[in-house]
């Protein structure tokens, strides 16, 4: 993307008074597939569906507005507040792509280095993966320490799967539990998979969100290249993330491979005779839509069907759900950046999953279960539920 630097304009730099009306702008942002911001006619219904409406002042209508002009302030925090939830853009009558109108922006931005205070983060974690493939600046050679006391084998050529646990559960201490689950319920079932260990990367979903097209370019390439290496045919994944980039994003690089989300190939080997639901689960659950498995790629039920076989365990339904599930606040790149508490929207979900009466939420991805875990324990709720990944009670009934 080349464009002239004197010409974009950023009043946090205070080199220039205000932002003005600027063809190179519009055209960075049709050159990054946001042209559709001409066509919104300013009915304002996104911002009524928008979370952040509840917590904040924050209008993507507005934001649409000032891109079509090229009245857009890069240095301001707005263009960094979408979590790409999915809400909006399917109800839009004008079909205005605000996710893809929204990133066109960031990638101004990240092009010129030009970072809110509060998206800084997204900097470091740039630079954890170049150097490292995850975003936390941990050894890549640690990326398999989650397997340690398990019998876990490096895949090779001829498994059935490639299990890809994504950069979460491979290093942070709550979500490795969801790995450990995982590869304990494929080995009850007997599958033949293996890990990649040290040779994956991240998959690079939330960087391109934050709108470093390059970074996810290099990762999506490694990744691509390793899967072809090892002839892998069917990747199961932990986070919904992953399953929408490979499936989705990656045949953008005439990659194509079989993606299958912890969920969905749970509830097929259950199906399918070769995992047996043994134990009782007796207790009142709510499931949480993770957005970039529900609305994203609009795998309801699945999880669902497979609360549903386990003996005792009585699912509810939160207030919203299905289609209408509101987000954690950790899509979009926003799991890097801080969001003061009062705005978080997984405080708002859990408060409605206690409303429930459930003793425990349960969802099936890692940014979903890290967002509600912090807001638990900030919202002195520890005592009231619990958060559990899928996979960890499927463990405790096999
Ligand atoms: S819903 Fe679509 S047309 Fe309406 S304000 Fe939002 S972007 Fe514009
Ligand atoms: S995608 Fe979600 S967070 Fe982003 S503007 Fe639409 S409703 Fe708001």
């Amino acid at each position: 993307m080349n464009f002239d630097r004197r010409k974009i304009r950023c009043k946090r730099e205070k080199t220039l008074e205000t932002v003005t009306p600027l063809g190179e702008i519009i055209e960075v942002i049709k050159e990054s597939r946001g042209s559709a911001f001409s066509r919104c006619f300013q009915c304002g219904l996104c911002d009524s569906l928008c979370p952040w409406s509840r917590v904040r002042d924050f209008s993507m209508r507005r934001l649409v507005r000032e891109a079509a002009f090229g009245l857009i302030d890069i240095g301001s925090e707005e263009i960094w507040l979408c979590t790409t939830c999915g809400k909006c853009p399917p109800e839009c009558p004008r079909e205005v792509k605000q996710i893809e109108s929204g990133i066109a922006l960031r990638r101004i931005a990240s092009e010129y280095n030009v970072f809110h205070n509060t998206s800084k983060p997204v900097r470091t974690v740039r630079g954890s993966l170049s150097g490292e493939g995850n975003p936390f600046n941990e050894k890549r050679e640690k990326r398999s320490a989650w397997t340690d006391g398990l019998s876990v084998k490096s895949f090779v050529r001829g498994m059935e799967i490639l299990y890809f646990p994504g950069c979460y559960p491979c290093y942070d201490p709550r979500l490795k539990k969801v790995a450990q689950a995982t590869a304990k319920i494929l080995e009850r079932a007997g599958v033949s998979f293996g890990i990649l260990g040290e040779r994956e990367n991240c998959c690079g979903e939330s960087i391109r969100k934050t709108g470093d097209e390059e970074m996810f370019i290099r990762l999506a390439k490694e990744n691509i290249k390793t899967f072809i290496d090892h002839d892998v045919k069917r990747i199961l994944v932990t986070s919904p993330h992953c399953y929408h980039t490979f499936r989705n994003e990656y045949p953008e690089f005439s990659a194509h491979f079989e993606i299958v989300h912890i969920a969905q190939y749970l509830f097929e080997i259950v199906n399918a005779g070769r995992l047996e639901i043994r134990g009782k689960y007796p207790g009142k659950v709510t499931y949480h839509d993770p957005c970039y498995l529900g609305r994203h790629n609009n795998i309801f039920d699945e999880p669902r069907e497979l609360l549903r076989k386990i003996p005792g365990l009585e699912l509810v339904e939160m207030a919203e759900s299905h289609k209408n599930s509101l987000c954690c606040g950790g899509g979009g790149g926003r799991i890097w950046m801080e969001t003061p508490r009062g705005q978080r929207f997984s405080e708002i979900r859990m408060e409605q999953a206690i409303q429930t009466g459930a003793e425990e939420l349960v969802t099936c991805c890692p940014y979903c279960i890290a967002m509600f875990e912090e807001s638990r324990i900030s919202m002195g709720a520890d005592d009231k539920i619990r958060v559990k990944d899928i996979t960890e009670i499927i463990e405790e009934v096999i």
